[in-house]
């Protein structure tokens, strides 16, 4: 069994609803939800909107390949009713947003898939409910606890 962290977020309709339906799903197709963060209210990054952000993160166990966790979490993203990627770094709102954080130690780079996520450790609105979960956890690039990372991020 992998151990594999991943951020949830939204901006549009029920929040604290979206998460909890994100999370049912992901202990469904993933795997055992170990743990579970707070939900954090924080503003959007990267684009203007009038909505405010839900963000949560979680650590689920799972038999699946780093792969086949990203494909399984895009899936829950359409069920859950979003519609459109970001595209070229242009963020939008969204009704569930699912990224794949760390999976163990791997570092792996494809086409569809970077792990850990690039972004992570530049967000606070990632790192502050991930430290809630996993502060002791060693950063396999960083080669640091995302606890001495917590608080180097850009904003
Ligand atoms: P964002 O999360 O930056 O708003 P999207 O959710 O639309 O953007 O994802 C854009 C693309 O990022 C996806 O098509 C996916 O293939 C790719 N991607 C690369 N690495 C990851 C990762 N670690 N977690 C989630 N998506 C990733
Ligand atoms: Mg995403």
């Amino acid at each position: 069994m992998a151990k594999v962290y991943l951020s949830l977020g939204t901006n549009l309709g029920d929040k604290p609803a979206n998460l909890q339906a994100a999370v049912a799903r992901l202990q469904a197709k993933i795997g055992n939800v170990v743990s579970l963060s707070s939900f954090y209210e924080t503003q959007p990054w990267g684009f203007v909107s009038q909505h405010s952000f839900l963000n949560a993160a979680v650590c689920v166990e799972t038999a699946l390949s780093p792969v086949e966790v990203l494909q399984a979490t895009q899936a829950i993203e359409r069920e859950l009713g979003r519609t459109h990627k970001s595209v070229d770094g242009v963020y939008a709102d969204r009704l569930i947003d699912l990224d794949l954080l760390l999976y163990d130690d791997y570092v792996l780079q494809t086409d569809e898939l970077t792990v850990p996520h690039p972004l992570m450790t530049e967000r606070a609105f990632v790192m502050d409910p991930l430290c809630e979960i996993a502060a002791d956890v060693v950063h396999p690039v960083f080669h640091r606890t995302l606890a001495e990372l917590k608080g180097t991020e850009g904003t």
